[in-house]
């Protein structure tokens, strides 16, 4: 895996830093293992839960306001703001 590219495993670390998972063990601990080891690593199970539990619930695809695509460097961001890109949320926080 391409490291200098900021990805799926750097916004994990981030989710587990700003303590998104605090209180959810099960998947802090998949997410963890990703971290350490890679999606391949998990069981199916583990698979499951890691979609449904940290992906489904924290990944945010694309901007609410322009549809356009979050990079993975955003999309912490995004999770703060209420699922803007930052392009949004900057002309956001001028309008007010
Ligand atoms: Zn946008």
């Amino acid at each position: 895996m391409d490291t200098s590219e900021f990805g799926l495993e750097d916004f994990l670390k981030d989710l587990l830093a700003f303590g998104y998972l605090d209180g959810e063990d099960v998947a802090q601990g998949i997410t963890r293992q990703v971290i350490d080891r890679g999606v391949e690593s998990l069981s199916e199970k583990q698979k499951w839960v890691f979609n449904n539990r940290v992906i489904e619930e924290y990944v945010i695809e694309d901007c609410k306001l322009c549809s356009a695509e979050i990079p993975w460097e955003e999309k912490i961001g995004a999770l703060d703001n209420g699922g803007y890109c930052s392009w949004c949320q900057h002309k956001l926080e001028k309008d007010d």
